[in-house]
């Protein structure tokens, strides 16, 4: 890692990242690498009409705390969740300011076989913006038919212990079956046992450059 000093991840939605990458971007902090996290929507037409329509962007602070990004170095955008193919050009005008103020060496976007629009909507913006840098497209697995695992980062236990305090975070959302904790241990123990090793998170390698 001698050559990455800041990260990106593109999160459509709040928590993308978390679970697609949340073990290795606190792996990356302890390692001392400035991490940000842009995101797109606060989903506000999916929140129980019970909470603040906005307490997804709330529980984001909380969870990225967790993982060691500042809330500086969050860049917050809200479009309509579900229609952020119809926003495309204005995203990528963001992603190209962000780019440029902050000059990321790395950055993790939705993999290229996510079927959910706004996951595809910033794997294809993220490309165009990034392309000159090292991208990884993380895994969401109830969004993949077909997925590539062909690059991993080793983990332990304590990066997945904190990524799943992370998604604990995100409270308004525990009805959802993928936030169980033996799913997220279960998931990187396989993508250990793919590389020798106990924990790993793994990524589609969309360009690497050494
Ligand atoms: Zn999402």
């Amino acid at each position: 890692m001698e050559n990455i000093n800041r990260a990106l991840v593109l999160a459509p939605h709040p928590d993308d990242g978390e679970f697609g990458c949340g073990g290795t971007l606190r792996k990356l902090a302890l390692a001392g690498v400035s991490l940000h996290y842009a995101v797109f929507s606060a989903c506000k037409k999916s929140v129980p009409t019970d909470l603040p329509d906005d307490i997804l962007f709330t529980e984001l602070e909380k969870a990225a705390g967790i993982l060691g990004i500042p809330a500086e170095n969050l860049h917050k955008t809200d479009y309509p969740v579900r229609e952020l193919p119809a926003y495309r050009q204005e995203i990528l005008e963001k992603l190209v300011q962000i780019r440029q103020a902050i000059q990321p060496d790395l950055v993790f976007i939705p993999n290229s076989h996510d079927v959910h629009q706004d996951h595809q909507t910033l794997h294809q913006e993220g490309i165009r913006a990034f392309k000159h840098t090292r991208i990884l497209g993380y895994e969401l697995p109830w969004n993949n038919i077909t997925a590539t695992h062909n690059f991993h980062v080793r983990l332990e236990k304590e990066h997945i212990d904190a990524k799943i305090a992370a998604v604990n975070a995100y409270a308004s959302q525990s009805f959802r079956n993928y936030k169980d904790e033996d799913f997220l241990f279960g998931l990187a123990k396989v993508r250990g046992v793919q590389v020798n090793t106990e924990y790993a998170e793994a990524f589609e390698c969309i360009r690497w450059i050494l």
